[in-house]
């Protein structure tokens, strides 16, 4: 087993071997790893002050900057089990978190006031504490950091978006988490100048991977507290930055705020990954020059588990690639691997995949079979092994017999010059048991007729694919992590009908 052995504590081997090199910056201010480090143990004496102690949980809510990187790593130097927050949830959501991880603390900062003041009244027996109280508090005298991690301990507990259901607290231990820094490194390589940028949030695992790596590899990252597209290209441009990770809708809006202009030779990876990449997206990529990779992964494979070389980009348009070096993927259908071509569920094993969910034993059993992750999304390898990601298998409708995925048609009706974005979902119909019908919603100033959508997508796509009714609206629901949610577009179509 990958995850029986121990590893030195990474941010106080970091400081011991580079202690002198940048490790954060933010705004103007800069950070060496040795700086990291004293303030961590400083930190994690307060904590270790108040009772927290190794295997304990606290579950934390915090924002993106320089201070949560200390209380992340120095809730490591004590052993605790974090359980992140994301701060975008309503209170409802929060505290259906919080019953279900049961931490000992909530630890939060004064800009989540109101939702902390809340939080405390609805679950009492959890005290709330303020970073900004953390100096206040008392100190362990002579407080000693961990030596070593142990791989098969929990770092943390990550609730999955809740795109297809209610989210899951998926348990990331630190082997799953030093193996998802390796699997990438050794896809991507280090150098000496690298620099990540993190402008994803560090409550998901897009955005608390790079911290991860940031100790590991012993590389800068610059953190900002959001995504400003034109605050991400000017880091780009201006800051040497030579990694970012990002998601569609971000890419799409650093292009648009990029104009005409390049950037430098020395930015060498735009990581996209967390949803399907549109193809005309990746086109004008490459037509810019802007090297993109392609990645899928998810909470449960502790961020990338397969992705997309540069090098592949042009041939390969629209694949998500190769399985990372330590793990393996498989396509299953029917209890039997696929033939080349032929779509079925995405499986995939590896040391950064989740030992399971927390408090979920059937959903665990249910997902992780003779150490394969049977992820719910549909997908096809090509004759080389390269893998295509559809679309959830939660989310397939089956028309006359014949499999039909929302994103295609998703694709196709975006391609429509009227269109600005469009979420489809199946309908009862006594004909073909379900069919496709398309939320639409148009750009600004924009006219386009129901026929027209249709005439649109007939000349696109099978006709058993073409949606039977397009419904016209403003907004399409999404989640925090602005994932489209087609669950509720469904629960619209029953309300209308
Ligand atoms: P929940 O599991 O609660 O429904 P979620 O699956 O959206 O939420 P995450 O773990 O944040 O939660 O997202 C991972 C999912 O995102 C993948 O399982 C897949 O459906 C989608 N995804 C990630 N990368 C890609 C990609 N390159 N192409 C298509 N889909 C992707
Ligand atoms: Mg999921």
């Amino acid at each position: 087993n990958f995850n029986q052995e121990k590893l030195p504590n990474w941010l106080k081997r970091r400081a011991d071997v580079t202690p002198d090199r940048i490790a954060l910056e933010f705004e103007d201010k800069a950070y060496t790893f040795i700086d990291l480090h004293l303030r961590v143990l400083e930190t994690a004496g307060r904590l270790s002050g108040q009772g927290m102690k190794k295997g304990d949980r606290v579950a934390l809510l915090i924002g993106s900057h320089p201070d949560s990187v200390i209380i992340i790593h120095a809730c490591f130097y004590v052993g605790l089990e974090i359980v992140m927050l994301n701060s975008r949830l309503t209170n409802k959501e929060l505290i259906w978190q919080i019953r279900d991880a049961q931490p000992g603390w909530i630890l939060t900062e004064a800009a989540f006031t109101l939702k902390a003041e809340e939080l405390g009244e609805k679950i009492p027996n959890v005290p709330v504490f303020f970073k900004e109280e953390l100096n206040r508090l008392e100190k362990v005298p002579n407080f000693q950091a961990l030596d070593e991690f142990s791989l098969q301990d929990t770092a943390t507990i990550m609730y999955t978006s809740g795109t297809s259901g209610k989210p899951k607290g998926v348990i990331q231990t630190y082997g799953n988490h030093w193996w998802s820094a390796v699997g990438s490194v050794l896809n991507l390589g280090l150098r000496e100048e690298d620099c990540w940028l993190c402008s994803v949030p560090i409550f998901h695992i897009s955005g608390f991977s790079i911290l991860m790596r940031n100790v590991i590899y012993g590389i800068r990252v610059i953190l900002l507290e959001s995504f400003k597209e034109k605050e991400v290209n000017q880091a780009i441009k201006e800051r040497s930055v030579t990694i970012v990770s990002v998601v569609t809708a971000m890419l799409n809006r650093m292009i648009a705020e990029l104009q005409d202009e390049n950037y430098p030779e020395s930015f060498r990876c735009m990581l996209l990954g967390g949803g399907p990449a549109p193809l005309h997206l990746l086109e004008e990529c490459i037509q810019r020059g802007i090297p993109v990779y392609q990645t899928y992964g998810m909470t449960e494979t502790s961020s990338q588990i397969v992705t997309l070389a540069p090098e592949y980009s042009i041939n390969k348009i629209g694949s998500a690639g190769k399985p990372l070096f330590p793990s393996q993927l498989k396509i299953e259908v029917e209890g039997r691997e696929a033939v080349p071509g032929e779509a079925g569920e995405i499986a995939v094993a590896g040391p950064n995949v989740t030992p399971g969910y927390l408090n979920r034993k059937e959903e665990t059993v249910q997902a992780i079979r003779n150490g394969w992750l049977f992820t719910g999304d549909i997908g096809y390898l090509d004759e080389e092994g390269f893998l295509y990601v559809i679309d959830r298998r939660s989310d397939l409708i089956i028309s006359g017999g014949e499999n039909v995925y929302p994103a295609e048609i998703e694709a196709v009706l975006a391609k429509h010059p009227a269109i600005f974005e469009a979420g489809v979902t199946g309908m009862e119909d006594e004909k073909w048991g379900k069919v496709p019908v398309a939320f639409v919603v148009l750009k600004p100033g924009a006219a386009l007729s129901e026929a027209d959508a249709i005439a649109h997508c007939r000349e696109l796509l099978a006709s058993y694919k073409v949606p039977k009714k397009i419904l016209f609206c403003s907004e399409l629901p999404r989640n925090s992590s602005n994932k489209l949610l087609r669950r509720e577009l469904k629960e619209i179509l029953e309300n209308k009908l």
